[in-house]
């Protein structure tokens, strides 16, 4: 190769290659520049081949500006390396970036059910006076869900039409809490007071006012003395303390099989105090079902029925909370639906 040849092409490989360098616009496009400058098939390379075939002071003088061109482009790639190494890390952070002056994305606490609101509540008014919490099985037996509770054969809730049974020996799907009055009473002797929440089962048609799983809340009381104006007295206090000073308890006489006598027992209206309105139509709310506890109910228990009285009582828990609530449809409690969940968060 002609002298003056390499001497032009190294300064055109020095000037094509500062603007490759400088022009490459990212770590990749740099890297692919160098193999055009710098590379085994470079004419950089091409020229430094050939020195070998030079005489030595053409040698001296075209390796000494070959010498100056490596070191000026390696130099530019060097510098455009880190700035691009730079620029790269730069492009990262902006992209992880987390603007703390935005507002945050508020964590919504779950609340209670209201059915869970509305039986720790009842639960809650009755341990102030000093009743325990009582539970019992769901599956029951013949025994404790009707013999013992003095609910005679023919009654319509022994038949498969309004009961849940699971098999053959009778064993049922609880249809009222009062089961664990009678197994209370089995394992220890007065005085007794407890209140027994719980899950119920019967086989309904489910509507507005209807559900095949419920819940009812069961009080129990059996002690020497225990008279019919101490179960007013006891359904006064706790319906004043659930709705509010100033209700009043109306008792009409009603039938079941495990009172004597039984009644049905309606509280003045919390709304209108009694004058009548939308929620309660004539002033008074049906709320639950009472009465005094059956000597037989007693006697079948073991208890002493000359020495012993007691009153039982017992209300559906989704009674209570569409009351409270102002809710028309019962089947809002068990479709899950939040809309209607979320209504009740902080109502604790
Ligand atoms: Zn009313």
């Amino acid at each position: 190769m002609d002298p003056q040849d390499a001497l032009r092409i190294l300064e055109e490989e020095r000037a094509r290659g500062m603007a490759l360098i400088a022009e490459a616009g990212s770590s990749e496009s740099l890297e692919a520049a160098k193999v055009v400058v710098l590379g085994r098939k470079s004419r950089f390379t091409e020229v430094q081949r050939s020195l070998g075939s030079l005489g030595e002071n053409e040698r001296r003088r075209v390796g000494k500006v070959a010498n100056e061109v490596r070191a000026a482009l390696q130099g530019a790639l060097d510098e455009r390396r880190a700035a691009l190494a730079a620029t790269d890390e730069t492009r990262l952070l902006e992209a992880d970036r987390v603007d703390v002056t935005l507002p945050g994305r508020r964590l919504r606490p779950g609340s209670l059910h209201p059915l869970t609101i509305v039986e720790h509540e009842i639960v809650e008014i009755f341990t102030r006076m000093g009743y325990r919490v009582a539970e019992g099985p769901e599956i029951e037996d013949d025994w404790h869900n009707f013999e013992a509770l003095n609910i005679p054969h023919h009654h319509p809730a022994r038949t498969m039409k309004d009961s849940l049974y699971v098999d053959v020996d009778a064993l049922l799907l609880r249809t009222e809490t009062s089961a664990v009055q009678i197994r209370t009473m089995e394992s220890q002797q007065p005085p007794v007071y407890v209140v027994a929440p719980g899950r119920t089962y019967r086989r309904e048609a489910v509507d507005a006012t209807h559900l095949s799983v419920f819940h009812q809340v069961e009080g129990l009381a059996v002690d020497e003395g225990i008279s019919f104006s101490d179960l007013k007295g006891t359904l006064e206090a706790f319906a004043n303390a659930l709705f509010g000073e100033g209700r009043r308890v109306r008792m009409d006489p009603d039938y079941f099989p495990f009172v004597e006598p039984g009644c049905q027992v309606a509280v003045s209206c919390f709304k209108c105090d009694g004058a009548g309105c939308s929620l309660c139509g004539n002033g008074w709310i049906e709320l639950l079902g009472a009465g005094m506890v059956h000597p037989k109910v007693l006697e079948n228990c073991g208890y002493d029925a000359e020495r012993y009285t007691g009153f039982a009582f017992g209300m559906g828990i989704e009674r209570v909370a569409m009351v409270r609530y102002g809710v028309s449809d019962m089947r809002l409690f068990v479709e899950g639906d939040v809309r209607f969940l979320e209504q009740f968060e902080g109502a604790a």
